[in-house]
């Protein structure tokens, strides 16, 4: 069936699509724009939808790789349930519904908690955001609190030695356990049913997303970044989330059988 949605402006700095592609989709920046405060961030219908038929045309080969939980990946996709990573790969949950965790060892992010809330604190604006395995800054609505905010970070890093962590992300620190990332997550799915033997298509926006352009040049599939700031080892660029819905939306309309 051919597509009747308008075309797309950048279609021609895009893969060209084709049938048999898994899809691997980062959630904020991604497929929701980017709000002040993350836990506004909801899918539309619209999105949810777009979600579900790029499911039904992969054979269910459609995950998301986001910094968030799976917990509240599920709360705001709801009643949708995906094949999913979490915390940047620190969990994922795959196909079949099965949830693999990083095991941490011994130690508790409580101390850094606390840092953290008393940093918030002291700086307006700022905002600590509890994923229980990672700890996270968020410094949106407080630009100049960057400085500050990444001296209190490597602090707390020192304090928890080895073993942990801080990815840096659009106006936000993490400290979380070393390890996993969104990569190794898109390395995984792809060993099992429904994406094996499936060519992995990955789009993201920011530096934490760069382990999963990586593994997928290294697999030979499509590497795609939204915008186009900052240096990427993404081999294609698409504006907006915008451009990346309708992208989706298009794939659907075109392999639908
Ligand atoms: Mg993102």
């Amino acid at each position: 069936m051919s597509s009747t949605l308008p075309r797309a402006h950048s279609r021609d700095h895009l893969p060209e699509q084709a049938p048999g592609w898994a899809f691997f989709l980062d959630v904020d920046g991604t497929l929701l724009e980017i709000k002040e405060q993350p836990e506004l961030a909801r899918p539309t219908p619209r999105i949810k939808s777009i979600v579900q038929h790029l499911q039904l045309v992969t054979q269910g080969a459609v995950a998301l790789i986001s910094g968030r939980s799976i917990e509240t990946l599920d709360e705001i996709f709801l009643p949708l349930v995906l094949p999913a990573a979490g915390l940047h790969g620190l969990q994922r949950r795959d196909a079949r519904g099965h949830l693999h965790t990083e095991a941490i060892a011994g130690k508790s992010l409580d101390h850094t908690r606390q840092m953290l809330q008393e940093f918030c604190r002291r700086y307006p604006g700022t905002l600590l955001e509890d994923k229980g395995m990672a700890v996270a800054v968020h410094y949106r609505n407080a630009p100049a609190a960057e400085g500050p905010a990444r001296s209190v970070v490597h602090q707390a890093l020192e304090e928890l030695g080895r073993g942990f962590e801080m990815k840096s992300g659009k106006m936000v620190f993490e400290i979380r356990p070393a390890g996993d990332n969104k990569g190794s997550a898109i390395a995984d799915f792809m060993r099992e049913a429904p994406f094996q033997g499936r060519l992995p298509v990955f789009i993201g926006d920011d530096v934490t997303d760069e382990d999963g352009f990586d593994m997928v040049n290294h697999m030979g599939g499509y590497s795609i970044r939204v915008g186009d700031n900052g240096k990427s080892n993404a081999r294609y660029r698409i504006p907006n989330v915008e451009m990346v819905l309708h992208w989706l939306e298009e794939y659907h309309y075109t392999h639908w059988q």
